[in-house]
């Protein structure tokens, strides 16, 4: 085992820690960067866009024949973790959610027909991009599979959809929609994935439905789907094949969510910790304090477990591994080092932590997501009982 990191790809993280640091992080700093959902103005994003692509920064994810720097899921994580210490980075870079997820199953499971047409001017930043699988109650939410009420129903050369779906993130202002959607009762293969484009008559986006932290671009919305007609050509690797769609995209997702929050998490250590080594509170430095040393071991341990079982999980995906309780343990103790991190931030700014001089109150909020997103905490820890009550030998054997 060596977790050196190869020249180049250190070379590639110090590029991200500068674009951070030098021009995204004075851009946080002042409230004419953001527009609607607390989030970057999107002239400004095009602006950084562009230099991002000077930089080297573009799709990280994607493979240099289609315009990325072809990184595999170990070195995505490193360069994902330094971009995600400024909310700009991702997005910034074109390897933010919902696009990133997106782009990488398109990747890996469509034809070249279906890449050209939908996966092409994602990663060109072009377009954005959509995936539409959870539905309000009693629809599908944490089990897709069993519950999943939206329709589609076959009729020769098209299926003809009709359904509610929300929390679609970036639903507005996305062009090109995965969605997800019923076209049998088979309790295996029930599900299908198909592509639509937002000019297509016979949907709309009844809201966009306000939430409690800051939002991605085009926000979360709920639609609806009445009587959208889908080519057979846009279905995504075949008729039933809906919840294997569902399953590779949402294991990198999920991961590259972690990635993300590790950068932010790590942003929050950054912002309490000179406050702390110059504070003064009954005579000592708050640093030299016993019990604050504590609150900071425990967030770096937490963040740092979290990067181990991140780049676990990383490293499984890479070996073309499914690592379903290896991302499900990643995502659980990401989620959880990410609050752990930002709380404690706060609490030892004292009432500038509680303020908006710093954006620590944000991070306090958009985290709230991060143990429901892509699956709840609760349903991971379940994926991972299982693989313990199915072989607790398999489960604890090192490789
Ligand atoms: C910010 C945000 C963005 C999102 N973006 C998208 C998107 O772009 N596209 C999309 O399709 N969806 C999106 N979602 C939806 C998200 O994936 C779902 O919220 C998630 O899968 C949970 O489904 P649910 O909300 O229906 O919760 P439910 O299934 O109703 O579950 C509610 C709660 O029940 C508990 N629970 C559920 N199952 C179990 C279990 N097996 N054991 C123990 N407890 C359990 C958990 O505490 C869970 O939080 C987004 C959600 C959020 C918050």
């Amino acid at each position: 085992m060596d977790l050196a990191l190869p020249a180049t790809l250190r070379a590639l993280e110090d590029s991200a820690h500068a674009f951070v640091d030098e021009r995204l992080l004075p851009l946080e700093e002042d409230p004419r960067s953001f527009g609607q959902g607390e989030h970057l103005r999107e002239d400004l994003l095009a602006t950084l866009r562009a230099e991002a692509r000077e930089r080297g920064l573009w799709c990280p994810q994607m493979p240099v024949a289609r315009g990325g720097r072809g990184l595999g899921p170990v070195g995505m994580s490193v360069v994902y973790e330094a971009l995600g210490r400024s909310r700009f980075g991702p997005v910034a870079c074109n390897c933010a959610a919902p696009d990133d997820g997106n782009m990488l199953v398109l990747e890996k499971l469509a034809s070249e027909e279906q890449k050209a047409r939908w996966l092409q001017p994602i990663v060109d930043g072009e377009v954005r991009s959509a995936i539409v699988m959870t539905e309000p109650h009693p629809g599908a939410g944490s089990d897709p599979a069993g519950m999943m009420l939206t329709r589609a129903e076959s009729r020769g050369d098209r299926y003809v959809v009709h359904g509610r779906k929300w929390f679609i993130t970036g639903a507005e202002g996305a062009a090109h929609f995965i969605l997800l959607a019923r076209t049998s009762d088979d309790p295996r293969r029930g599900l299908t994935a198909m592509l639509f484009h937002k000019d297509q008559p016979g949907w709309r986006i009844l809201r966009r439905i306000p939430i409690m932290g800051p939002e991605e671009h085009g926000g979360h919305c709920e639609l609806e789907l009445d009587g959208l007609e889908v080519p057979v050509e846009n279905v995504l690797l075949g008729e039933g094949r809906g919840m294997a769609v569902a399953q590779t995209r949402l294991a990198i997702a999920r991961l590259t969510h972690c990635m993300r929050w590790l950068g932010m998490a790590r942003r929050a250590l950054e912002i309490a910790l000179p406050y702390v080594r110059e504070r003064q509170a009954f005579g000592q430095r708050l640093a030299d304090k016993e019990s604050v040393q504590g609150m900071l071991g425990a967030a770096a341990l937490a963040i740092d477990t979290g990067r181990l079982l991140t780049l676990r999980a990383a490293f499984e995906l890479e070996r073309g591994r499914r690592a379903r309780m290896a991302v499900s343990a990643a995502k659980i103790q990401v989620a959880d080092a990410l609050h752990l991190a930002v709380d404690t931030a706060i609490q030892l700014l004292g009432a500038k932590g509680y303020s908006k001089d710093t954006p620590l109150e944000w991070m306090y909020r958009y985290a709230r997501q991060a143990r429901l997103v892509d699956g709840a905490s609760e349903v991971h820890r379940m994926v991972v009982a299982r693989e313990l009550l199915a072989d607790e030998r398999a489960f604890f054997r090192w490789s």
